[in-house]
């Protein structure tokens, strides 16, 4: 399965620095030489003042095209992942009309082809229309160009449904990637279900309505001795769960967004809209049973989910905002920030499940330094500070929880497909 983006020649440059590959075991200072895109040679070097590593994958990102080109087009979502630091992103179907068919799959490739500045792919929904009743034309779609298949921003709520897909996804060959809420339980919740929304008065969305999902899911996979992907977990209990499944032979993998990973619900105090995710953004306990997920594996990917809202929508009050937020643009800034500078998870770490790891749960190929390679590298200064502003944002929206933050580690170059896409 290809990602497509414009067409372009490969660039000729030398960069050195300290290079990080966590799946080529490299951790010393280099330079690498890049003759038409390709990675000709790599030697010693005396530098050290950046780090060099694979570029970034990502598995989640809301393109909102077709139709919805004011809050992000294929051209402003690709910029802003490469101002990002990826080399690869994957859209979801959730557009209007949604992506479940081939005829719109096609439009979108062919569009991509014309617009993207990164190599995009795209999932195609299970149901059509994502109203969970029937299942889309898998293989076609699979013929046509789907990477995956997903309903995300809605669950499968049906069983039946849920293990067909199962079945029809892996005859097509592709992963099926699952946004898991028991909508009976999850209602009209608002933020997660403890103290501060009682303390807000704002409905509840439980971690159950998770994990139940999760757990339900787990056992038609292994039921049906199919792969499943858990995209942006959230609670603690979905994380049991998928140790449990994993470590019982269960082909089950997840994804965590950097929000999660370094915010609670503490945040939602603010009542600011730019808090407000689906899944919600939970308690201390949670938030660090993720981190431990992410460090030991058991989650393999970091995924933004990056949502793009109009500025409009967003600046309603809290509970008639929409939920999600923008990520591609400080996914490696809030990681360092929160994670990797305070010594919680291993820089390595970090590098590999934003790169390698994503790659390899969809059958991407893994961004490696290594002569003969393509070019797909990110330059970061680990050290520089800077001030989240909407005004240095290449994504059409700037609904992002870290406006105004100060962070460090800044994306100074990305290298895609060969070709140079971003310099700061
Ligand atoms: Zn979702
Ligand atoms: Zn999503």
């Amino acid at each position: 399965m290809a990602l497509v983006c414009r067409n372009g020649r490969g660039d000729t440059l030398t960069l050195e620095g300290r290079v990080v590959d966590p799946t080529e075991g490299i951790d010393e200072c280099l330079a690498i030489t890049i003759e038409k895109g390709v990675i000709v040679a790599i030697a010693p070097s005396g530098a050290s003042a950046t780090v060099i590593a694979p570029a970034f994958v990502d598995p989640h990102v809301h393109l909102r095209t077709p139709g919805r080109e004011d809050e992000e087009t294929i051209a402003t979502g690709t910029a802003a992942a490469a101002a990002g630091g990826y080399c690869a992103i994957l859209a979801m179907p959730n557009t209007e009309p949604v992506v479940d068919t081939a005829a719109v799959l096609g439009s979108l490739v062919e569009r991509a082809r014309q617009e993207a500045l990164v190599p995009t792919g795209f999932l195609a929904a299970i149901s059509r229309g994502q109203r969970g009743e029937q299942l889309t034309e898998m293989a076609e779609l699979a013929e046509a160009g789907a990477a995956g298949f997903t309903d995300d921003g809605r669950p499968v709520v049906s069983a039946g449904l849920m293990r067909r897909a199962l079945q029809y996804a892996a005859v097509a060959a592709r992963p099926l990637a699952l946004h898991e809420e028991d909508p009976t339980l999850s209602r009209d919740g608002q933020m997660h279900e403890g103290a501060v929304a009682a303390e807000l008065g704002l409905a509840g969305w439980p971690s159950v309505a998770e994990a139940a999902m999760v757990e339900r899911d787990i056992g038609l996979a292994a039921y049906e001795h199919q792969a499943l992907h858990i995209m942006h977990v959230s609670a603690l209990e979905s994380v049991r769960a998928i140790q449990t499944a994993q470590a019982r032979g269960v082909d089950v993998s997840a994804e965590v967004t950097p929000h999660h990973l370094c915010l609670t619900d503490d945040a939602v105090r603010s009542l600011d809209a730019n808090t407000k995710m689906n899944p919600p953004l939970r308690s201390e306990e949670h938030r660090r049973a993720l981190v431990e997920a992410l460090a030991d594996g058991t989650i393999a990917c970091v995924a933004t989910d990056h949502a793009p809202h109009a500025r409009q929508e967003k600046d309603a009050p809290f509970e008639e905002a929409p939920f999600g937020v923008t990520g591609l643009e400080t996914a490696f800034a809030a990681l360092n920030t929160n994670l990797v500078a305070p010594g919680v998870v291993p820089l390595e770490t970090v590098l590999e499940r934003m790169s390698a790891g994503p790659a390899r749960v969809f059958g991407l190929r893994v961004p490696r330094i290594a002569v003969g390679e393509r070019a797909n590298l990110v330059v970061l200064d680990l050290d520089a500070t800077w001030t989240v502003d909407e005004e240095t944002f290449r994504s059409r929206s700037a609904n992002s929880w870290l406006l105004g933050a100060r962070v460090r580690g800044k994306v100074l170059r990305t290298i895609a497909d060969g070709r140079e896409v971003y310099a700061a």
